[in-house]
């Protein structure tokens, strides 16, 4: 006890040093050995391929009957420009031939009966015959319009058919997406749900001993593989297990948490039960030394620095009645009651009170 007691604090800062990075590095070091090992599980099986689950002999029809539609288009599209230049030079013809009969019935003073005037009744003929061709020309530019629509029509057909092939082949893989997704779930919780419980226990168990840096790097270490190498595993089932695993989690933590607090307010409330020499006698030096820095009594943790003035320090705690300071039973100094020894002669403080 008194070697402890004795230990600076600079030692003590150092030790918790050393303990946080051992923790830390075997935390470390395990988690990566535990992803390595996790990764290497997961090739146990292989993972789907979309590719894998297309008919591709079918595909490949249906794709060759879409391209020969494609040229065919592209054919009749030319043969229609050409139509229809056809049409243009056709209706222009008409157009100015109908435009000279006009003016030229214009220069005539008379008109006879085109049915007894040899020269109209010609160019009246003429002019029937150019629109017969505008006509012949129109009526195959419509032909090739419908051929063009039943084109369309059969594409909307090929589509329908390669869309239905996608659907099937995703029905079929996404079926066994979902089964490796887990399978792959399942091994890792295998593997990593009894290091929680090792890591759990550890950390309930042993997490006060002398080896306990060990104790925290495997606790990290776990808490890491469950998290991290766990959880983004879990299959969602449209987030239901996410959620139905966070609120499982946080009950669990959250009860372990309480009672915790609840052990530790039982204890602190039985502490203050004790009597004034008992409670003196378990107040550890660290506790002791830490409330002096921050003036609040070592029992009851409440402040005892009220009076701010220095010359009128408590002797006693007035919340729990614990003694605070005390005069050196040697040289009459002013002590803290919970440091060993007196700050102006040496004398054992504690040695002294028991006398
Ligand atoms: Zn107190
Ligand atoms: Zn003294």
């Amino acid at each position: 006890m008194k070697s402890i007691q004795g230990s600076s604090r600079r030692i003590e800062n150092f030790s918790r040093i050393v303990h946080f990075f051992i923790a830390l590095i075997l935390g470390g070091f395990l988690s990566a050995l535990g992803n390595k090992v996790l990764d290497d599980l997961d090739n146990w099986y292989v993972s789907p391929v979309y590719t894998d689950y297309e008919d591709t002999g079918k595909i490949e029809i249906i794709k060759n009957r879409s391209s020969a539609i494609d040229s065919r288009r592209l054919e009749l599209k030319e043969k229609l420009s050409q139509l229809e230049s056809g049409l243009a030079s056709a209706v222009s013809n008409y157009n100015s031939e109908k435009e000279s009969f006009n003016n030229w019935v214009k220069t005539r003073e008379t008109i006879g009966d085109p049915n007894q005037d040899p020269e109209i009744k010609a160019k009246l003929k003429k002019l029937d015959e150019l629109n017969e061709i505008s006509s012949s020309w129109q009526t195959q530019i419509n032909t090739l319009g419908d051929s063009l629509a039943s084109l369309r029509q059969q594409e909307k057909l090929i589509y329908a058919e390669l869309n239905a092939q996608v659907e099937i082949a995703e029905e079929k893989f996404n079926a066994d997406l979902r089964t490796y997704r887990l399978k792959i779930f399942l091994i890792r919780l295998v593997f990593t749900l009894p290091i929680l419980v090792l890591g759990l226990f550890l950390f309930m168990k042993y997490r006060d001993t002398k080896f306990k840096a060990f104790v925290w790097g495997v606790v990290f270490f776990s808490l890491y593989l469950f998290f991290i190498g766990l959880v983004p595993y879990l299959p969602s089932y449209g987030g239901y297990v996410r959620y139905i695993v966070g609120i499982v989690v946080t009950v669990v933590v959250g009860y372990y948490l309480i009672k915790q607090i609840t052990i530790y307010f039982d204890r602190k409330k039985a502490e203050l039960q004790k009597s004034m020499e008992e409670r003196v006698d378990t107040i550890q030096y660290s506790t002791a030394f830490k409330s002096y820095q921050l003036h609040s009594c070592p029992s009851c943790e409440k402040d005892y620095h009220l009076i701010k003035d220095t010359d009128n320090k408590p002797n006693f705690c007035i919340h729990c009645g614990l003694l605070l300071f005390k005069n050196c039973s040697a040289c009459g100094q002013r002590n803290y009651a919970h440091f060993e020894y007196c700050s102006s002669c040496g004398v054992e403080l504690k040695s002294k009170k028991d006398e």
